[in-house]
């Protein structure tokens, strides 16, 4: 998502390379562009508006930099502003001072509620909570299974109404404000120290789910009452928003399905328009598609600088921790870093999930969004058998690897030979990386994959 929106900016500041000087035209071209990418990226009017006489104003009154050039103060300008309407500060879960810290998740039919319910409380859990699942949708035939289905693979338990009855039951006699206070008291009693209620939707806004929502609310006092959208939704996405702040008053909004094609103008709107910060974004199907929102680094994203720093933290999660020792250790002692070594990487790489979701974050990915899309993660695999083709000393002293070698290395592992040249070139790259940042007191770990 947002790649469109990405590509459009990052045109539009190519165009101001090279200026010494902006002239009143070109700000107005540049301020033109950037409100037509807004728009088609279905980011609502009056925030498109207030952005754009916001960056022109800046841009405006610029003082000649000695640090930046004028196209990069640009920039700088709408990468604050986006940061702006994103909701400024990362805002993180305001837990109870007294446990258990109630979370209330509200939001229309299919917008991933109970998908969300699940990534939270895996997420909680990982973070030390010991979280307890509240199913109040009695609404939705199985969306009480769905939640005790998504409790199980979190390995978080779920409070139901009725375990192991079937959904229609449920629907006809379940009381949901019932079933959301005994769940609370029942986290209470258990020492959970956080409860996430999962709540119905419906497929519109309508009157009974508003009160419903807000009855829910008003037993259970939340803590946090979190909005959930779908991001794909575009234009509606602002008008629900208003109805379910003037409904329920949420505290926070959760964007989901940002990994589909969603031209991301409900993320951008969302939080501008009801003055509520975005909190979480949801970017797939799986338990782990998951992540706390910081607007700095989405706008970084946008605007093509990258996002280094969640990378480094998915890199961490998923990190082989004595692996990554060893390498500390390799980088203390100044050794070679080696083909085996680089083996090792590659397979933490993929441990880390999708390596074209990776590699979207680094800086530049605009430019390359085509090899990325088209990167193929069985690339992976064919280094690993390339590099299973060699012999120990081969991986130990890559030097050694000369024109007949090169054949039979290729000849072993199936592929062209090539394939082995392009191979051992980015291992070459990789191993000056490393020295690089041994000197430098860089990131271990991240060899230098090309497409
Ligand atoms: P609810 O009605 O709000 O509880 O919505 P669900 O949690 O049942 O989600 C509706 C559908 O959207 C399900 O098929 C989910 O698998 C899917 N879904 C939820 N979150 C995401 C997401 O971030 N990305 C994608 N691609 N699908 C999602």
């Amino acid at each position: 998502m947002f790649n469109s929106l990405s590509d459009r900016l990052t045109a539009t500041f190519k165009n101001l390379r090279g200026k010494g000087r902006l002239t009143e035209a070109d700000i107005d071209a540049t301020v033109r562009e950037i409100r037509r990418a807004l728009l088609d990226a279905d980011v609502a009017v009056p925030v498109v508006r207030a952005f754009t006489a916001a960056v022109k104003e800046r841009a405006l009154g610029l003082e000649v930099s000695q640090a930046l050039n004028p196209g990069q103060q640009i920039v700088k300008i709408v990468n604050e502003e986006l940061v702006g309407i994103l909701g400024g500060e990362t805002r993180r879960i305001r837990l109870a001072k007294n446990p258990p810290t109630v979370i209330m998740l509200a939001g229309l039919q299919g917008a991933g509620k109970t998908t969300l319910a699940g990534k939270l409380s895996k997420w909680l859990k990982g973070q030390g909570h010991s979280p307890l699942l509240v199913a109040c949708d009695l609404q939705r035939p199985n969306a009480v299974r769905q939640l005790q289905v998504n409790g199980e693979r979190a390995g978080v338990p779920v409070y139901a109404p009725h375990p192991g009855v079937s959904s229609e039951f449920e629907a006809a006699t379940g009381d949901p404000v019932a079933v959301a206070r005994q769940g609370v008291a029942e986290a209470r009693a258990r020492l959970h120290d956080v409860v996430i209620v999962d709540t119905a939707g419906r497929l519109g806004v309508d009157a009974e789910l508003m009160q419903q929502a807000a009855d829910i609310r008003a037993a259970i006092s939340p803590d946090e009452v979190l909005f959930v959208i779908d991001a794909m939704i575009g234009q509606d996405a602002v008008n629900t928003a208003l109805a379910f702040n003037e409904g329920v008053d949420f505290t926070g909004v959760v964007l989901t399905k940002l990994d589909g094609d969603a031209r991301g103008g409900a993320a951008l709107s969302v939080a501008s328009v009801t003055g509520k910060p975005v909190m979480f974004a949801s970017t797939g199907e799986g338990l782990g598609d998951f992540e706390l929102f910081h607007p700095d680094r989405m706008a970084s994203r946008i605007l093509d600088m990258g996002d280094i720093l969640t990378l480094i933290e998915q890199a961490e999660q998923s990190w082989d921790k004595d692996e990554a020792a060893r390498m500390a250790k390799k980088f203390a002692d100044q050794e070679d870093f080696t083909l085996d070594d680089f083996l090792a990487q590659m397979q933490q790489i993929r441990n880390m999930g999708s390596m074209k979701k990776m590699l979207m974050m680094m800086p530049g990915a605009a430019n390359m969004r085509e090899q990325l899309e088209n990167f193929d993660e069985r690339e992976i695999d064919r280094v690993e058998a390339i590099v299973r083709s060699m012999t120990p000393h081969e991986r130990l002293a890559p030097k050694i690897i000369n024109g007949s070698r090169r054949a039979r290395i290729a000849r072993g592992s199936g592929v062209h030979v090539s394939e082995v040249n392009g191979l051992l070139e980015r291992f070459t790259q990789a191993q000056k990386m490393m020295k690089k940042m041994a000197s430098g007191g860089g990131i271990p770990g991240m060899p230098g994959m090309a497409g």
